[in-house]
């Protein structure tokens, strides 16, 4: 079974599995792409990196900015 392609989107917040040299670990996606531009949430710098190294390096969503997949339950409010 192939893996899917993570599902990155603009403004997610993403923790990595190796420490930026300030000491932060979480970033925010600001750019999407063949590369991945992320931003320290503790020094504000600017990272670009290849998709396929960016995905190697996430180690877990903290927050998104979207919710992948509505579940059924998401149904419009009934009216009876
Ligand atoms: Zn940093």
């Amino acid at each position: 079974m192939p893996t899917k392609p993570l599902d990155i989107q603009l403004n997610d917040i993403i923790q990595m599995r190796k420490k930026h040299p300030c000491g932060g670990d979480t970033w925010q996606v600001v750019r999407i792409g063949a590369e991945i531009g992320i931003r320290c949430m503790q020094c504000n710098r600017k990272v670009i990196l290849p998709r396929s190294t960016f995905e190697r390096r996430v180690k877990r969503f903290v927050e998104r900015a979207t919710p992948p997949e509505p579940l059924s339950d998401a149904s419009p409010p009934s009216k009876d």
